[in-house]
């Protein structure tokens, strides 16, 4: 059995550099509980060499997006420049990127452009909304199929998945999601992907969840819903909660 996923997902903090070489501390101090999963550190980007050095022997680096242009272009960040860099996985899709006007079907190119550089991408999909009648499941599995058209199944079978219901994001451990209905989603991925790639392929596929993941619910989420692991956010920024959702995961 593969080790269970983490990921850490900065977005844009912290504000400053004397801020993560703290958080690195943070972090370093609990290596041993790292070493025991697959942990990805998504820094801002100024923060990536950083990240490297500290974090060294316990964290593997991660992008929070991938750029599609090849050409010369300012301000732009090749996915070139991120595998140069040691960048092992890149999160795409990402609600708040999608919420600035990213559509499926630039995330299916960005997957491909990934996998062409030998970068794993964690594909970020869930309904904006969730709704008693399961409506969501409809705009899920669209979302899904749009995201992914086109590849082949051995381009599937090195792709992971987050399931980050955008109403769950950014709030607190009572506005998550339920385990019953994120056990019930999770088998509903797994069928969409089925459907798309066949059944080998979508059980090789991890599935992570993130969205208010803290250390409250964490242990209840990881048991008995079929996940592989989590995509964090603010709690990622804070070194004692983020080693206790490490923990969870561990002690499943
Ligand atoms: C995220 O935005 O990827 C995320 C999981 O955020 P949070 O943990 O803050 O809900």
């Amino acid at each position: 059995m593969s080790k269970p996923i983490l990921v850490a997902n900065w977005k844009n903090h912290p504000s400053s550099l004397a801020e993560v070489t703290f958080l690195l501390k943070g972090l370093s101090a609990n290596k041993l509980v790292y070493k025991k999963l697959s942990l990805f550190v998504a820094p801002p980007l100024t923060y990536l060499d950083l990240v490297k050095e500290k974090a060294l022997g316990y964290a593997k680096l991660a992008s929070q997006d991938i750029s599609l242009t090849h050409k010369t272009t300012t301000g732009a960040v090749t996915v070139d420049i991120l595998k140069s860099f040691g960048v092992k996985l890149a999160i795409i899709g990402h609600s708040e990127r999608r919420a600035l006007g990213e559509t499926s079907e630039q995330v299916r190119e960005k997957v491909k452009l990934a996998l062409r550089s030998g970068i794993t991408p964690l594909v970020c999909i869930g309904e904006l909304s969730h709704d008693q009648d399961g409506e969501h499941f409809e705009f899920l599995r669209k979302e899904i199929k749009l995201s992914l058209a086109g590849l082949n199944k051995s381009n599937a079978s090195k792709l992971s998945l987050a399931y980050e219901p955008v109403w769950a994001i950014g709030k607190r451990t009572q506005d998550a999601i339920e385990p019953i209905d994120l056990s019930q989603t999770v088998i509903f991925i797994k069928k969409v992907l089925t459907d798309m790639f066949g059944r080998k392929v979508a059980e090789s596929i991890p599935i992570l969840y993130g969205g208010s993941v803290e250390t409250n619910n964490a242990k209840i989420l990881i048991r008995e819903t079929g996940i592989r692991g989590f995509l964090v956010g603010h709690a990622s920024l804070n070194a004692k909660s983020f080693k206790e959702i490490a923990q969870a995961l561990i002690s499943k």
